[in-house]
């Protein structure tokens, strides 16, 4: 088959804040050599700078979501006039902020906010209109942005020694492999540095990570699952830049994660509950807690006569430093979610994933000038975030994660510990997310797994999970390959069904996975409705026989989250 190739002096692959970040400060780098050029004849000026920047939502910031109340570090370093400029994107300042312990029926406010926890003047963003509006920056600086292009496969050098850039997916392929009338076959993007910022479980970093064992020093990648909600409430209700941050209710004290409201725009609010993919219940349904929490009278009085208008759910990478890989190899380096850069202990990464798209910028304009991208040649990218205030933020909180194994309360105490005497000489390790799941009969005992059916939905605030798909307004073309590959589906009709209860039907957010009667041989088999997906990559993470494996649908198919 013909393939168009296209050649580029740096690629980046997804549209989040790291990769946007890498691509505006790899443009400053070059205009600010070339103003150097011009007065300095030893300096070659760089002619027309390919810098090119694909992502597989179908605009920049349609697969974005987060909280998020950013800390503006990189971007002031990045773009220092944010503040003053009127088409930043902030939806208001932080201007009052509280943190809860909820029980069932109760709340208990703290005095004052936890260290590292305060956000007093910060702004509060949708990081959606904020990815939106830098790529419009980069593009006015040249960088030629791509969404509605899913990266599918890395591409290498003749001895695969050496990443050489990427294909994006093809399109218009039926569900049995065959071309349809609109047949596309993806590009060849041919690029001597490959930037992966694909967010939390990225598939090109997985190949990358596995190919070059980039894994081999680290703990495991683990992960949060995130679910939110857009809430307009009655004219003139949302007054404030107002945060709450929850913990306890309606998770129990031995599942890790919490919850946030924040004030947006207008007379909307958002309310998001992240929960560990560690937990060890197999019935664990981040939606229907979700639901369970806006039910709380704490909840219900804050969010008085709202009405849902977008939901959403994503992962978010929780094990900090101790689970940052090595970040670079043969032609490739890794930024962002993808290379596990948040801050666990502020529940923050927007600004650590823009400076590690910034510090990549930096080596990869070296290789630019120097035409060499080995190993060697791209290693300064650690000594960049080493030195750089990454380290120095991330450091700190490296046992942060493996704190919480025994629960909440002992691993506060041992998180206050850290605070005071320092986080100790070494890491201690943790397991993959998916190893902690307990059997249903262990977990649930011989009554399996709950029915979930306490809360009486309205589908206008409390809302079901289908009509909550509806409101992500995700969509795939039904007649292409099913991108959620289960190896083996006879273990999701028998060992799993027996073991776990087919924990799938609760942990993904979007109601893809449904065991249904199959009358012809009598039992429920597996049934994937992998049109409702929004690509969170919770069933990647947490299936416990980890047959699942998300691979990238058609380019710009999933949800389109525009504001969120
Ligand atoms: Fe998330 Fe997987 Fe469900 Fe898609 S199928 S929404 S990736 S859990």
């Amino acid at each position: 088959m013909e393939r168009e190739s296209m050649p580029m002096d740096a690629l980046f692959v997804g549209g989040g804040p790291a990769c946007l970040a890498g691509a505006i400060h790899l443009m400053n780098l070059i205009e600010k050599h070339n103003e150097e050029a011009a007065n300095n004849t030893d300096l070659d000026v760089i002619e027309e700078p390919m810098i090119g920047l694909i992502d597989k939502g179908s605009e920049i910031g349609s697969h974005a979501l987060s909280g998020a109340v950013m800390d503006p570090r990189a971007l002031s370093e990045l773009i220092p006039d944010w503040k003053t400029r009127d088409d930043m994107p902030v939806e208001r300042y932080v201007e009052e902020e509280e943190m809860v312990l909820l029980t069932e029926k109760q709340v208990f406010k703290g005095p004052m906010m936890p260290p590292g926890l305060a956000d007093h003047g910060l702004p509060i963003i949708s990081i959606g209109m904020f990815q939106k509006w830098l790529a419009e920056i980069a593009e006015e600086k040249g960088v030629m942005v791509f969404p509605g292009f899913a990266g599918v496969e890395l591409l290498w050098n003749d001895d695969g020694s050496q990443v050489t850039g990427v294909r994006t997916g093809d399109k218009g392929v039926g569900p049995d492999g065959s071309h349809k009338a609109n047949f596309e076959p993806g590009m060849d993007l041919e690029s001597p540095v490959t930037i992966l910022g694909e967010g939390p479980r990225g598939h090109l970093t997985r190949e990358l990570i596995q190919k070059f064992n980039l894994d081999a020093d680290s703990q495991p990648m683990v992960y949060e699952i995130g679910v939110k909600e857009v809430i307009e409430l009655p004219k003139g209700s949302v007054k404030k830049g107002g945060v709450t941050l929850t913990m306890g209710y309606p998770l129990d004290f031995n599942t890790f994660g919490g919850a946030f409201v924040y004030s947006m725009g207008g007379d909307r609010m958002c309310i998001g509950l992240l929960v560990g993919l560690d937990a060890k219940d197999p019935a664990l349904d981040a939606h229907y807690l979700l639901q369970k929490l806006k039910n709380h009278p704490y909840m219900r009085k804050k969010l008085a006569g709202g009405k849902v208008v977008k939901y959403g759910a994503k992962t978010v990478t929780v094990g900090g430093w101790a689970s940052m890989p090595k970040m670079y190899a043969p032609g490739a380096m890794i930024v962002g979610d993808s290379a596990s850069l948040l801050n666990p202990m502020r529940i923050k990464g927007i600004h650590l994933s823009m400076k590690s798209g910034m510090l990549a910028a930096e080596t990869a304009f070296e290789a630019m000038k120097s035409g060499v991208a080995t190993d060697e040649a791209l290693s300064s990218f650690k000594q960049k975030i080493d030195d750089s205030w990454i380290r120095e933020e991330m450091e700190p909180a490296k046992n942060f994660h493996s704190s919480f194994h025994n629960g909440l309360i002992g691993g506060m105490f041992k998180v206050g510990m850290q605070m005071v005497f320092g986080p100790g000489k070494d890491i201690k390790p943790f397991a993959p997310d998916h190893e902690h799941m307990q059997r249903a009969s262990v977990y649930h005992g011989s009554e399996g797994l709950p029915a979930n059916d306490d809360l009486k939905y309205d589908n206008s605030y409390l809302v079901d999970k289908l009509t909550s798909v509806y409101m992500s307004s995700t969509k795939h073309d039904e007649q292409q390959p099913c991108h959620l590959q289960i190896a083996d589906r006879e273990i999701c009709a028998t060992q799993c069904a027996e073991e776990y209860g087919n924990p799938c039907e609760r942990f993904c957010p979007a109601q893809v996975y449904n065991m249904v009667l199959n009358e012809e041989v009598g039992r429920k088999e597996m049934q994937v409705d992998f049109s409702n997906c929004v690509h969170c990559k919770t069933c990647d993470i947490r299936d416990p026989y980890q047959i699942i494996k998300w691979v990238p649908p058609e380019g710009g198919d999933g949800p389109e989250y525009g504001f969120m």
